[in-house]
């Protein structure tokens, strides 16, 4: 696996674990103009941290660098599960947040296969815990709800990020990408969603895991 970022800058948002990974290349390339050429590339992940944006792929051949002119493809079908999956995640934290009475705090989260699961800092939920969360997700799947990218500078934040986990955790940025779904939740976020909350098909919260300050909700969208 390969990682290489393209420099951009409308910085929104750090996820910092992934930065933190091993085997991230960081290239400085125009933004936009660039066209990347690299066979077989997918890519799940638009980030920002200081104007620096990266995208996960692999090579079909070969290698580029700085200013060479390059061209990527997505893999639609990885693609879609992941907007589900990530469009799940903020449909889960609202249902946990029904649930516990508050907006529960995330440690980590794979909004992706081959198993999404999402850390957060709660004791774990008992059976009829987790049965309240997966009907009170497959409501707001049922409610086919739309879900919108609004940015917003730090004045207009809490205004628009409604029932965010982590808020307090945000990185200080002029402009903030939010993923608002109506009438439920607006989430900092830089992933990629569904534009309704309908297309996730059906949720199905697969099991817990204990996890030192907390636990491992794991799940599905299935279609
Ligand atoms: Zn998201």
């Amino acid at each position: 696996m390969i990682f290489f970022g393209i420099k951009q800058t409308n910085s929104s948002f750090c996820y910092d674990s992934f930065l933190n990974r091993k085997n991230v290349k960081f290239l400085e390339l125009p933004r936009h103009e660039q066209k990347i050429t690299l066979k077989g590339l997918f890519i799940f992940a638009l980030l920002g941290i200081n104007g620096v944006f990266a995208h996960n792929g692999r090579f079909a051949s070969g290698s580029f660098k700085e200013n060479d002119e390059i061209e990527c493809e997505i893999d639609w079908e990885l693609r879609y599960k992941i907007m589900k999956l990530h469009t799940t995640g903020h449909i889960l934290d609202y249902a946990l947040r029904e649930v516990y009475g508050k907006a529960i705090d995330t440690l980590g989260a794979l909004h992706g296969p081959p198993k999404a699961y999402t850390i957060y800092k709660a004791n774990p939920p008992d059976q009829v815990m987790l049965n309240s969360i997966e009907n009170i997700a497959n409501e707001i799947v049922q409610e086919d709800k739309g879900v919108n990218i609004v940015y917003v500078d730090a004045a207009k934040l809490s205004e628009v990020a409604v029932n965010a986990p982590n808020l307090d955790r945000l990185p200080a940025s002029d402009r903030y990408r939010i993923v608002v779904i109506d009438g439920v939740n607006g989430i900092p976020c830089a992933g990629t969603h569904v534009k309704k909350t309908g297309e996730v098909g059906h949720i199905k919260v697969l099991g817990t895991e204990a996890e030192q300050e907390g636990f491992k909700l794991y799940y599905d969208a299935e279609s």
